[in-house]
């Protein structure tokens, strides 16, 4: 397969392109490199009718017959992680070491899903009785990704998705259709046609999608904003609706860490993909005696942290993924100029078109200050200070938000205590982003509704039924 060109939509089992194409940007350049299809309306159709057939036979499949095509899939992502990589690379931004890593990853979420099969619950089994609660599936999957993780989030989707019985038409963003479009390629020698397509398309095609009465399901990552659209659109015809969202992630770090141990961890939790990351720490709340010790390690950090084109040996960090979340952060960063915050930066960024910004620490900045109420989603910081523990929880639950946090600390009984009073789905305590198939990732309040991953994840694609017997 050549990964440079001849981008191609999966609709049926076949390849195929479109009238209407769209640019597909390098962010580090701000130049169009390549051009993804944009799907019209009857593909959407078609993709939709094929997945419906598929789904009968799909679903009268052995689970193991399932399993092992998702553990072929796998394979096949593993196989061709480098190629995916540089592509990816292309398309997101993210330097190739860290965007292979995300190709690997989601091949071995793949695997481990591979090997999960929903429960069945016997209620009773007596002389009189015979009940029963399975799992079946629901039928044609809308998934829709966004584009700072744009494999990962996909096949978190994918895998339960199908392996539980469903067939899907995924969407990934216009911003990052590449790889995807790539990936359902390689997915066709292995899946039956119908089962898993893949369009691309403008901002048109999502709520074509949304609203389509061919979908049983939308499972949808993306912005709160965006989800609450999905689920208004979905709410027509019932469609059952997954919906991981925006965060606001707050950190605070207790007097008594290892600032020299702490220090990158913290960073990386905060800046890794240029903090284009749900879950990234977002709000950084630290003690007044540790306060000042960390803030200069993490801008000793910043200032050595190269920023550049991912495609570049040595960069850590890369641009921005898109001209319209570069606007954004920009605004941001803007307005704490504007109202003078202390910003301190990192190392330069490159001259030119891409969609650079440097990485930047708001010293000790207003809680009221739009860099620390909003989700930044971009490399700005905003590191704040406290000195009473029940104060610093409740400026960390006071957000719409409620994603993921974390605590650092020496004292694991004090952190654990202080993670169960946070009004979010995950709390990390002495590390960051560790998301894995096993375990459920739920956005609490305005951060999603529903679950992915772990069994609870799967059980989202599947309704229970219950078979109840009367013996003699
Ligand atoms: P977005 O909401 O703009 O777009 C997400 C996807 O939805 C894209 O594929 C887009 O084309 C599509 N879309 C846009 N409008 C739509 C509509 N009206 N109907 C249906 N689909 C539509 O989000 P984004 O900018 O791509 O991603 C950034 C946001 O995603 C951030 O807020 C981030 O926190 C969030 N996010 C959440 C998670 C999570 O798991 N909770 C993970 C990654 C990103």
């Amino acid at each position: 397969m050549n990964f440079d060109t001849d981008y191609r939509m999966t609709i049926d089992g076949k390849s195929v392109g479109s009238a209407k194409t769209m640019d597909v940007f390098n962010p580090a350049t701000g130049e169009a490199f390549a051009q993804a299809p944009d799907a019209s309306r009857e593909q959407l159709d078609a993709a939709v009718a094929a997945a419906r057939a598929a789904f009968k036979p799909w679903r009268a499949r052995p689970i193991a017959e399932r399993q092992a095509m998702m553990r072929a899939a796998g394979d096949v992502l593993m196989a061709n992680a480098d190629d995916l990589a540089r592509l990816f690379t292309h398309e997101q931004g993210r330097p190739v070491d860290a965007a292979k890593q995300e190709i690997q990853g989601a091949a071995m979420w793949l695997h481990a899903v591979s090997a999960m099969t929903p429960p069945v619950h016997v209620i009773e089994d007596s002389p009189t009785k015979f009940i029963e609660t399975r799992y079946v599936p629901l039928g044609v999957i809308c998934a829709i990704a966004p584009w700072n993780f744009p494999v990962t989030l996909s096949m978190w989707k994918v895998a339960p998705a199908l392996v539980a019985g469903n067939t899907m038409v995924l969407k990934p963003s216009p911003f990052t259709p590449l790889c995807t479009l790539k990936i359902g390629e390689l997915f066709s020698a292995i899946f039956p046609p119908g089962v898993f397509n893949v369009i691309t398309g403008g901002d048109d095609l999502g709520p074509w999608m949304t609203s389509h009465p061919g979908f049983d399901k939308v499972s949808f990552t993306g912005s709160t904003a965006t989800g609450k659209r999905v689920m208004e659109s979905a709410a027509k015809d019932l469609k059952r609706v997954t919906l991981e969202l925006g965060g606001n992630d707050a950190a605070i770090v207790l007097p008594d860490v290892d600032l020299d141990e702490v220090a990158q961890k913290i960073f990386f939790g905060a800046f890794f993909n240029s903090a284009q990351i749900c879950v990234a720490t977002k709000r950084l709340y630290v003690h007044a005696d540790v306060y000042d010790g960390l803030r200069d390690r993490l801008a000793a950090i910043a200032k050595a942290v190269k920023v550049g084109d991912g495609a570049e040996q040595g960069t850590v960090l890369g641009p921005i993924q898109n001209k319209r979340q570069y606007d954004r952060v920009m605004d941001l960063l803007n307005d704490a100029r504007a109202n003078n915050l202390t910003l301190i930066h990192g190392a330069d960024i490159p001259d030119g078109g891409g969609y650079f910004v440097p990485v930047t620490i708001v010293d000790n900045p207003p809680e009221s200050s739009r860099v620390v109420q909003e989700e930044a989603f971009g490399p700005i910081l905003p590191m704040l200070k406290f000195d009473d523990i029940n104060d610093v929880i409740d400026r960390a639950n006071a957000s719409d938000y409620g994603l993921a946090g974390a605590v650092w600390s020496k004292d694991i009984d004090a952190a654990i205590d202080i993670a169960r009073r946070m009004e979010t789905g995950t709390v990390w305590i002495n590390h960051n982003l560790d998301l894995r198939p096993d375990t459920p990732f739920a956005g609490h309040k305005q951060s999603g509704f529903g679950v992915e991953n772990g069994m609870e994840g799967m059980l989202e694609y599947m309704v229970p039924q219950v078979v109840n017997v009367a013996r003699g």
